[in-house]
């Protein structure tokens, strides 16, 4: 079959569905073309049923304050864990399903199949040539896999096959602790199996600065066994385990988590058909405003152009990629960068990244310990850390790294605050109630107006008559 269309989307995950969105407002002469299974990463194997299965653990961690709290009995409570993945998919199922309700309301503007490309407007799927004016790339990311391990690949789980699992086993390595691999250990731990986790870099959970990533490492490694810094894990089958060793330890687990990162899916779209040059990860040049590979008809949107691999991102780069395929093209102001570990206590990356600033002058850095802070204490989560980065001349947000309880939150505000361009007294002057972690957030903007040496009541001042 031949058929021409205005635009053809490769791939249904967030990134397309989100461009298909902007792109329906203007044209009903579309193609989606998805190879594998529909209902999107983040709904099938992602974002949601990770947070499902955390959710779980922190029931179940919760116990350990029971007895103190007059709770009696709560030895008894045990973990089933086939009971545990079941509910788990039955999230994830009904997520998945409305996701692929809505797919097949698309008729035959769906095409099951993989794409790769003949020329700049002319894709090839089997046997099927589709011919676009336009074209959006968005086929999102693969774990990362050593061939080596394919000789035990029963021992090997990704999040691809972990929520599929009937059953998980009693020990359990796990194989980096960058986002996905710190969220999802911590949770199987809390959930009762034996943790291993190696990484062979000084930094977990995406983190950069050295005092919060001290102070969250040292709250990991009292929940399950962390390696760092013994180099690689390698992985050897000894009878029916898996040994895993690095240059300082060795282990025997059942399984292997491996979660050491996620690689665009590039290789299968032919890219070098289209006489571009790619880098040598074979990623094509492109316009993070516009969404534009070079000059040409073609736009790269989510997981795969490895910019910024995280669902609410994917949406913004579908629609930017979607407007522009249709409409005239305008460049987008990216927002500011906010990626949450829904770790306990959680990670957030806000703004400026650590490394831009630590050797700026322009920038102080003020911290906050949640050792301290009172309505943390009440609910058994005074741990933490809280660096912000703050403009010294004028106490503007610029980034913040934080491992703090309702961390997730916390970010929230201060992305919001960081994108209206807030300065920290801006932001001493809106209402915190008592009592909340935000005081936390609180006395840590104040800690700012104090380093700046500019002090401030806190409150609005209004010209006197008009009050
Ligand atoms: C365990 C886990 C937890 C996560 N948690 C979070 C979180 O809490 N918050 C967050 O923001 N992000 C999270 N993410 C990241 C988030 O899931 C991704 O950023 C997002 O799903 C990417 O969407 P996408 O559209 O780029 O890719 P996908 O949803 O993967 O869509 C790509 C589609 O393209 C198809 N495809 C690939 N190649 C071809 C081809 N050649 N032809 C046709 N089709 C093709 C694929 O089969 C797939 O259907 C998590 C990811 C994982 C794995």
């Amino acid at each position: 079959m031949k058929k021409e269309v205005d635009v053809a989307i490769i791939g249904a995950g967030s990134a397309g569905l989100y461009a298909l969105s902007q792109v329906r407002k203007q044209t009903d002469n579309f193609l989606l073309i998805n190879d594998g299974p529909y209902g999107t990463t983040c709904a099938r194997v992602g974002c949601m049923p990770s947070k499902s299965l955390i959710r779980i653990a922190e029931y179940y961690h919760e116990r350990e304050y029971f007895e103190k709290s007059g709770i009696k009995n709560s030895d008894k409570l045990s973990i089933c864990m086939p009971d545990v993945l079941k509910r788990v998919r039955k999230h994830r199922d009904i997520l998945v399903a409305g996701n692929i309700k809505n797919i097949t309301r698309l008729g035959d503007k769906v095409l099951s199949g993989r794409a790769e490309f003949i020329n700049a407007n002319t894709l090839k799927v089997g046997e099927d040539e589709i011919v676009a004016k336009k074209i959006i790339i968005a086929t999102g990311s693969t774990p990362v896999l050593d061939p080596k391990w394919e000789a035990f690949k029963e021992h090997i789980l990704t999040t691809d096959e972990l929520f599929e699992q009937e059953d998980l086993p009693a020990t359990l390595g796990v194989l980096g602790l960058g986002v996905i691999g710190l969220e999802l250990g911590q949770a199987l731990s809390r959930l009762g199996i034996k943790i291993t986790a190696v990484h062979s870099r000084e930094f977990i959970g995406g983190l950069s600065d050295p005092k919060v990533n001290e102070n969250m490492l040292g709250l990991c490694k009292k929940e399950f066994d962390i390696w760092i810094g013994g180099g690689r894990a390698v992985l050897t089958k000894v009878d029916d385990k898996i040994k895993i060793s690095n240059s300082e330890n060795e282990m025997l687990v059942d399984k292997v988590l491996v979660a050491i990162g996620r690689k665009p899916n590039l290789e299968s779209l032919k890219l070098e058909n289209l006489g571009i040059t790619l880098d040598k990860k074979g990623m094509p040049d492109f316009d993070p405003q516009t969404m534009q590979i070079e000059d040409l008809p073609i736009y790269i949107a989510g997981d795969v152009n490895a910019d910024k691999p995280l669902l609410h991102e994917a949406a913004d780069e579908g629609r930017i990629a979607g407007y522009n395929v249709v409409k005239d093209q305008k460049k987008f102001k990216r927002k500011v960068p906010l990626a949450i570990v829904f770790s306990d206590p959680n990670i957030a990356l806000i703004g400026k990244d650590y490394k831009e600033i630590k050797d700026d002058e322009s920038v102080i850095t003020c911290s906050y310990d949640f050792k301290q802070q009172g309505r943390a204490f009440l609910i058994n989560k005074n741990a933490g850390l809280a660096n912000l980065y703050v403009q010294k001349s004028d106490g503007k947000l610029l980034g913040a790294q934080i491992a703090a309880p309702g961390g997730e939150h916390l970010a929230h505000h201060l992305a919001w605050a960081m994108e209206q361009e807030l300065t920290v007294y801006d932001m001493l002057q809106l209402p915190f109630y008592h009592p909340t972690l935000e005081e936390g957030l609180y006395t840590l903007l104040l800690t700012c107006t104090k380093a700046i040496g500019k002090k401030t009541t806190g409150i609005r001042e209004v010209p006197y008559g008009h009050l």
